[in-house]
């Protein structure tokens, strides 16, 4: 078998029930700062798993950690920038946006699985 190269391939009906409210952005107007916060958070936490669940499916189990690369990224996600993480591992923080890096943010970190060969 061909390993994909991508996984933003189509969603099952099932997955669409899962992650299907991250294709809706959330829209800052009418919120506390902390409450956007909060959503982001939630939602980066929704999607980790669901991009964890997937790649560990295949066979994946491990992902880079990638940051935005700007100069509102942290000093925790600065240094896991790049570097390799298991899934199954808890780094000390959390994993790549989960947010437990960034108390009066939230993170926008994400993990690019390493694929098999
Ligand atoms: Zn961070
Ligand atoms: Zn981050």
């Amino acid at each position: 078998m061909k390993p994909k190269n991508n996984l933003a391939i189509e969603l099952t009906e099932s997955e669409q029930k899962e992650i299907g409210f991250l294709a809706e952005r959330v829209n800052p107007k009418g919120k506390t700062k902390a409450a956007y916060n909060a959503e982001m958070r939630k939602r980066n936490k929704a999607s980790f798993a669901f991009n964890k669940k997937r790649a560990t499916n295949i066979g994946v189990t491990h992902y880079v950690w990638r940051s935005t690369g700007d100069s509102d990224v942290c000093e925790v996600c600065k240094a896991n920038d790049g570097k390799v993480f298991a899934y199954s591992e808890n780094p000390e923080h959390g994993h790549a946006g989960c947010g437990n890096c960034k108390t009066n943010g939230y993170c926008r970190c994400y993990d690019e699985p390493i694929l098999p060969e």
